[in-house]
């Protein structure tokens, strides 16, 4: 279920510290430490797996966090202007911390395409 050594189970669990914004009984909403925009929020499964690409019994799990996020989103006031969720899977996608994770960033304009 959780995985000891990883980042983000470590975070679900309350022995590292972040700043929580969103939990309920399948997901948790936190600050990204390294802010990209005015609003970075993770969104993570409670449940250690590794990448979307590992992902493949639960599309269930994943629909929800994305509409969860869309809520939180709304409820903060982000639908107005916008915002841009991003997973990143794998080397070439820049995922660094191995454990699945949406980005919610809002708050400026964003550019597109990446770098
Ligand atoms: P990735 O590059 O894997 O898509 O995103 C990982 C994100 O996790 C990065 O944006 C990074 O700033 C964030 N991050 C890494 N370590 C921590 C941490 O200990 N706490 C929090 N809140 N965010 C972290
Ligand atoms: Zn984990």
């Amino acid at each position: 279920m959780l995985d000891p050594n990883c980042l983000f189970c470590k975070i679900i669990e309350r022995k590292i510290p972040a700043t929580i914004v969103y939990e309920d009984e399948l997901c948790l909403g936190f600050k990204d430490i390294n802010p990209v925009a005015p609003v970075h929020v993770l969104f993570i499964p409670k449940r250690h797996i590794v990448s979307l690409a590992e992902a493949k019994e639960e599309k269930d799990l994943i629909g929800y966090i994305l509409t969860t996020m869309a809520r939180y989103a709304e409820i903060e006031g982000l639908e107005k202007d916008g915002y841009r969720i991003v997973n990143n899977t794998g080397k070439y996608g820049g995922q660094t911390v191995f454990h699945i994770h949406f980005h919610l960033l809002s708050g400026r304009f964003l550019l597109w395409p990446p770098g």
